[in-house]
């Protein structure tokens, strides 16, 4: 007989998804079966939830959902030679094949061919999960299960704040949603000069404040652009780490970036976003960097290396921790925005 799992499984082309039974899945010779301690929500797996018009593209049905991961080795396959049974491992989510131009020049994290976990593959909203070895990160034994998951976020936040250095230098980042809270960790961590923020969500305004955030802006009442010259005493700032996708706090970045400085981007805009190139771009001499994924797997060692230095506390960054089960409380928590990272624990 098949044995069964618990999965948070996108069945149906609407809004939402449900918890059922599923068979648990078989490895093939390079994976690892893994039993999963916990997984987080993140922005990709709720816009799956809500099923938006990226996600009707993109996803196809049945499919569990999830990618972030915490859980332990139960099985291995025969090809695979770094992990045994028992390992405490998180995943890197972007699967690269290892053989195009890009993964063969160093820069797997833009694979041509890459497939996602939750995305174009079964993911980790269940009691097992298949892991190929090429992307499990072994982790500490010491580091908590509910933060190692965190790890995968943390590098999106890392190669945004971090991308250049910043120590010392005023950094200003639109957006404090659960990637813009971590930013707010690694840029204290990394010795951030000043930090100023902004977002239109009180909660979220509260929270920058809590997590150290030295100038919160609250984009609905505060007149951004200036407020931050005042602050800067007219130079601007040297750093935006953009994390809102908002292409109005985009502008007032580019308005406040100082000449030379570096604009870094992970939130992603709704559609084309209008820009004045020569003003802000060309005659400032900015640099420009985007950001997706992670660095494999140089951003996932600084990742790790972060939370177990202790540096700054990565457990303020969940704020709500509930089972597999209640899974649906944690996307609607998502919705509000009322919310650090998430996590999903598993018996
Ligand atoms: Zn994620
Ligand atoms: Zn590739």
């Amino acid at each position: 007989m098949t044995k069964m799992m618990k999965a948070v499984v996108k069945t149906k082309p609407t809004h939402g998804g449900e918890l059922i039974q599923v068979p648990i899945p078989e490895i093939g010779a390079k994976d690892v079966l893994v039993k999963v301690a916990a997984t987080a929500i993140c922005g990709t797996d709720f816009h799956i939830y809500e099923w938006n018009e990226w996600a009707q593209q993109t996803i196809k049905i049945p499919q569990i959902m999830g990618h972030e991961l915490a859980g332990y080795v139960v099985k291995v396959g025969e090809q695979v030679t770094s992990l045994k049974e028992g390992d405490f491992i998180s995943a890197e989510t972007h699967i690269p094949c290892g053989v195009c131009y890009q993964c063969k020049t160093g820069r797997m994290h833009v694979c041509q061919n890459m497939t996602i976990f939750g995305v174009h593959q079964n993911g980790v909203f269940a009691e097992y999960a298949v892991v190929p070895e090429v992307v499990a990160w072994k982790n500490d034994p010491a580091m908590s299960p509910e933060l190692a998951p965190l790890q995968e976020p943390l590098g999106n936040a890392i190669d945004t704040i971090l991308s250049d250095q910043i120590t010392g230098l005023t950094v200003f980042m639109p957006g404090v949603g659960p990637l813009g809270q971590l930013g707010i960790l690694v840029a204290k961590a990394a010795g951030v000069g000043k930090l100023i923020v902004s977002d239109v969500n009180p909660y979220r305004l509260e929270r920058a404040e809590e997590l150290g955030a030295d100038v919160v802006l609250d984009a609905r009442k505060d007149d951004v652009v200036s407020t931050i010259m005042e602050v800067t005493k007219g130079n601007g700032v040297d750093v935006v780490a953009e994390m809102s996708g908002n292409p109005i706090a985009l502008n007032q970045g580019l308005k406040v970036l100082t000449p030379g400085g570096r604009l870094s981007l992970l939130g992603l805009f709704n559609k084309p976003v209008e820009l004045d190139l020569n003003n802000d771009v060309i005659f400032k001499s900015i640099k420009v960097n985007g950001v997706t994924g992670r660095q494999m797997f140089s951003t996932w060692y600084k990742a790790a290396a972060l939370i177990n230095s202790g540096l700054v506390d990565f457990n303020k960054i969940v704020t709500h921790t509930f089972p597999l089960e209640q899974w649906e409380e944690g996307m609607k928590l998502m919705e509000s925005g009322n919310c650090g990272k998430i996590v999903l624990t598993v018996d």
